[in-house]
């Protein structure tokens, strides 16, 4: 039962602690945080405390009856006994770093075997096998020799301690012997202190081992304790408004004002830095009025998707303010931004379930014409007709595989579906060719006005919905404008524009070029 509510709660930590301690753990840390330290717990508490417990009822029954028979002969039978004692804890503690190694080193392994599970294609592409072969087999290695080090170092441990436990055996022996033929004991006496000790030794002996234990469990606790300990989203969401409750009482979130999430993106001199130091944002002012549908440009690594990730809270912001409307977003729930939010990324995340549930999670409460809609609307309900199964196919791990663009016409229908007052397509038509593109554009056209759309986009295409452009370099906000304005003005855009263009035309050059040999229909 312990184990079971150990196991529960942390869990559910898990489930509830900030985006940003995911970035500074592994995975196969955490899995086997969550698996063979809450074992070693386990164990620990199944065997060793019962031990304990049976322990101590030996020593409270024979160490009385002892006394009461020969106090003289006690203290003999007894003279070994703290120095066994003694030993066991000098040697546990020093054995004590040890199994964190050891515990450490298991995980880095599992670390190892989980990124190459996640990562098999790339491996596999890049010819990496070999090299994550050896990695694995160095890791492996290092794990071996630390558990031949402790296994070395317990097997000293316990030939020392039997040597001792026998040595106290042999002192009642030749003790009890003495005093007998001093005249000063009986023969029935002396048996019984042999026996009563040797009932009474080994479970002493044994008090290494339950050290041990409770030196490998203690590590364990402590390992386990650590992701218990961080402070979970809504703990940190309830002291910053404990706080901004004596700084600033405007922006406390107004109870019972709890409709649905809607109004203008503004973001005054934002800026927001990584905890490892990389500045994403900076200073960056933009203004999205609600309903409008925008599209956000700029070079990898320009903090587009940092602001969505500020926008939905995954991340806190430090400095400057961002707001929905009248609220800073720092002040509204989290529960409430993400609910208002339909957020599609770049590789979006589907279950290992059917289609129909992946859709769902969008609305659990949605019927069979709703995802039909959705799904028309992402171009990608000719696709799911055409499984074996229809909606009700496996995808992922025990389904069929599908492909990448597949994956995020299903994410844009999951994100319809959710009717969200604030729509954001992060790069999400990456991976689907120009015609779907335009057909998910002019779903979007048709919803236009029903909420804000934001389009984190590369290509040009994409931007001809936007009643507004964006241009983010560094951080911060380059241009803005309509696409005919940006295109009059020198800057990133016009460079783009420029790019593209000349591609074009020298496509549909070589096109015209190679018609006249023949080999169009081969191009293309
Ligand atoms: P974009 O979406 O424009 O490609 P991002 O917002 O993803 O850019 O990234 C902006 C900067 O922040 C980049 O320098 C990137 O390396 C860094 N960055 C993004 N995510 C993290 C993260 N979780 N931890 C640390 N740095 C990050």
């Amino acid at each position: 039962g312990i184990v079971l509510d150990l196991r529960h709660q942390l869990y559910s930590h898990l489930e509830r602690l900030p985006t940003s301690f995911f970035d500074q753990m592994e995975t196969g840390d955490l899995v086997q945080r969550c698996s063979s330290d809450v074992e070693t717990i386990r164990v620990f508490l199944a065997s060793q405390v019962v031990e304990i417990g049976r322990v101590s009822l030996f020593l409270m029954v024979a160490i009385p009856l002892m006394l009461l028979e020969d106090v003289r002969m006690t203290l003999v039978s007894l003279v070994i006994v703290p120095v066994i004692i003694g030993f066991a804890i000098v040697f546990f503690r020093r054995v004590r770093s040890l199994f964190e190694q050891i515990d450490e080193a298991e995980g880095r392994l599992t670390t190892v075997i989980q990124e190459n599970l996640t990562g098999v294609r790339v491996v596999r592409a890049f010819g990496q096998q070999e090299y994550e072969i050896e990695k694995f087999m160095q890791r492996n290695g290092d794990f071996r020799d630390l558990e031949y080090e402790l296994f070395r170092a317990l097997s000293n441990y316990w030939s020392v301690s039997d040597v001792l436990c026998l040595s106290q055996l042999g002192v009642i022996l030749i003790g009890g012997g003495y005093f007998v033929l001093q005249g000063g004991m009986s023969v029935g006496s002396w048996v019984m202190f042999f026996w009563l000790l040797k009932m009474i030794i080994w479970p002493i002996r044994h008090f290494g081992r339950v050290l041990a234990d409770s030196g490998k469990a203690t590590v364990a606790i402590g390992r386990v304790q650590e992701i218990l300990d961080q402070q979970v989203e809504e703990a940190a969401e309830a002291e910053k408004l404990a706080a901004d409750l004596k700084l600033d009482q405007a922006t406390r979130p107004k109870q019972g004002a709890m409709g649905p999430l809607t109004g203008d993106i503004v973001a005054k001199q934002l800026s927001f830095s990584y905890r490892d130091g990389t500045e994403a944002l900076s200073k960056l002012d933009l203004h999205i009025p609600y309903g409008e549908t925008v599209a956000i440009l700029g070079p990898p690594g320009a903090g587009k998707s940092t602001l969505v990730n500020l926008l939905v809270r995954l991340y806190e912001y430090g400095q400057g303010s961002l707001r929905i409307g009248k609220q800073e977003v720092s002040s509204i729930s989290r529960e409430r931004l993400r609910f208002a939010f339909g957020l599609v990324s770049q590789d979006p995340f589907l279950y290992s379930t059917t289609v129909a549930k992946n859709l769902l999670v969008g609305d659990s409460e949605a019927s069979q014409a709703d995802l039909e809609e959705v799904t028309r609307a992402a171009a990608v309900h000719d696709n799911i007709r055409q499984f074996d199964a229809g909606f009700e196919t496996s995808v992922g791990e025990r389904g069929i595989t599908l492909s990448g663009g597949q994956r995020q016409r299903l994410a844009i229908a999951r994100a319809f579906l959710k009717q969200p007052s604030f729509l954001v397509l992060d790069d999400s038509l990456s991976a689907v060719d120009t015609r779907t593109e335009t057909l998910i554009l002019d779903s979007l056209a048709k919803r236009k006005g029903k909420q804000t759309t934001i389009l984190i986009t590369h290509r040009l295409s994409s931007t001809r919905l936007a009643d507004r452009i964006f241009v983010i370099d560094e951080g911060t906000l380059k241009q803005q404008g309509t696409h005919q304005e940006l295109v009059a003005q020198p800057g990133y855009y016009r460079r783009l524009w420029e790019i593209q263009n000349a591609l074009e035309n020298q496509i549909s050059g070589d096109l015209e070029k190679d018609a006249v040999s023949g080999t169009a229909a081969e191009m293309l």
